[in-house]
């Protein structure tokens, strides 16, 4: 059962704001465009592609952050799009958030203590000695001490920094903890043990997760399933396993050749993503991916291609791709299409 339904979910941006948004025409820049996204319940979902492709609007469309130009967010069932703040107060606490740079999001005049307690009164999970020992327990759960509650966030690691964060957002009993680039600020080393908390407390605090990153690697560690976006959409879903196993959209094998080379005997796609991406505000036409695609027909042009399922994968998980190269088979789905127009 999926714990997170997005539905058409869209949001847009002006570029103009104050007066002279009045007097001259302002661009929109699509930051999500149509996006249907399931998480299910216990699940991790990696979200991938390049830098401002939209990731971080999603996973704060999701978060009811930002509110969404159109379309619907569920969270187990309910739809909380359209409630107002007081409604949505019960849902801000199942629903977290731990930032890329903990350094930016922890208040440096109050001690770690403090942070936490004031999270934990704010959406009444407990109050006075209760809060207290609530606060030294999360720490102690994210491999800090209860001494630390005393000290402020300056002086700690930026590793430690981050173990903080992320005790701030499970002090408050989340179900669902939106991860935005967790660990791409940290050193590789951190990055590896700050990765296994994440995994250990999943578990142990029976969590759902949305792991935005750029980082590939990440994703085959700790993801069950992956999303890959571009230009405000999702082009492809499918598990983690299948995914890096056979990338189906080009898109997905441009990026996963961008930052792997192929192991002897696999086949070389030609060398990673070809060219910039296209400005949100003047998304192409037709498929989006199109102006970099290797393998663009004429149709691409015409149509974007809708995100729908090409097979069900060697387990339970349905495999989702948005290409022309699919579109085709009359006998269902037909990866070789793509492989033979890359050989
Ligand atoms: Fe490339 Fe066309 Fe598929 Fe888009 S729809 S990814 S342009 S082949």
């Amino acid at each position: 059962m999926s714990l997170i339904e997005a539905r058409g979910l869209e949001k847009r941006f002006s570029t103009g704001s104050g007066v002279a948004a009045r007097f001259f025409s302002d661009d929109v820049v699509h930051a999500v465009d149509g996006v249907d996204l399931d998480i299910g319940s216990g699940q991790t979902m990696g979200l991938v592609g390049e830098s401002g492709c939209g990731k971080s609007t999603l996973g704060n469309l999701l978060l009811r952050i930002h509110d969404p130009t159109a379309g619907t967010v569920r969270f187990d069932g309910t739809e909380i799009t359209g409630l107002s703040d007081r409604e949505l107060g019960p849902y801000r606490s199942k629903m977290q958030i731990v930032f890329q740079n903990p350094r930016n999001s922890l208040n440096p005049k109050h001690t770690v203590g403090k942070i936490l307690r004031k999270a934990i009164r704010f959406h009444d999970v407990a109050s006075g000695a209760d809060a207290a020992s609530l606060a030294e327990r999360c720490l102690e759960d994210v491999g800090l001490r209860p001494e630390h509650t005393d000290r402020y966030p300056h002086e700690f690691s930026g590793g430690q920094q981050q173990r903080i964060a992320i005790a701030r957002a499970l002090s408050v009993k989340p179900e669902f903890i939106v991860l935005d680039e967790p660990v791409s600020a940290l050193d590789v080393s951190v990055q590896s043990k700050i990765l296994g908390l994440i995994d250990d407390l999943k578990a142990e605090y029976d969590l759902t997760l949305l792991f935005i990153t750029h980082d590939l690697n990440v994703v085959r560690r700790v993801c069950d399933e992956v999303s890959v976006m571009y230009l405000g959409e999702i082009v492809e879903n499918a598990l983690t396993t299948e995914l890096f196993d056979d990338p189906y959209h080009p898109y997905t094998q441009a990026l996963f050749d961008s930052i792997t080379l192929p192991e002897p005997g696999e086949l070389d796609r030609g060398g990673g993503i070809q060219g910039e991406i296209p400005s949100p505000i003047d998304p192409p036409s037709g498929c989006r991916f199109r102006t970099r695609c290797p393998m663009a027909m004429p149709e691409c042009e015409e149509v974007n291609p809708e995100l729908v399922e090409r097979e069900r994968g060697a387990t339970d998980g349905a495999r989702h791709t948005a290409c022309h190269l699919y579109d085709t088979a009359e006998d269902g789905p037909d990866e070789k299409r793509a492989v033979d127009r890359l050989g």
